[in-house]
């Protein structure tokens, strides 16, 4: 595959850190397996993980967050990727 940034098509693999948004909350996924661009460090996420990310945004959100209580403020949710 080819960066879109930079075009370069040598990727190593690593992991990643993804903001998910949902009104005043700020799930923050850490520890993504991702694909690295070797020159510029552009992270790619295949749709499989993406999805599996989403889904553990919404889960931690159901979970902890109370939206009433986060009006005001945000709040910020860090989950690690399993
Ligand atoms: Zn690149």
């Amino acid at each position: 595959m080819t960066c879109v940034i930079c075009k370069n098509k040598r990727m190593k693999r690593g992991t990643t850190v993804l903001p998910i948004e949902r009104r005043e909350a700020i799930v923050l996924v850490t520890d993504i397996p991702a694909r690295i661009c070797a020159n510029c460090g552009e992270p790619y996420i295949d749709e499989r993980t993406a999805k599996q990310v989403e889904a553990l945004a919404n889960e931690e959100l159901n979970g902890r967050v109370s939206l009433r209580k986060s009006r005001t403020r945000r709040t910020v949710v860090v989950a690690e990727f399993a």
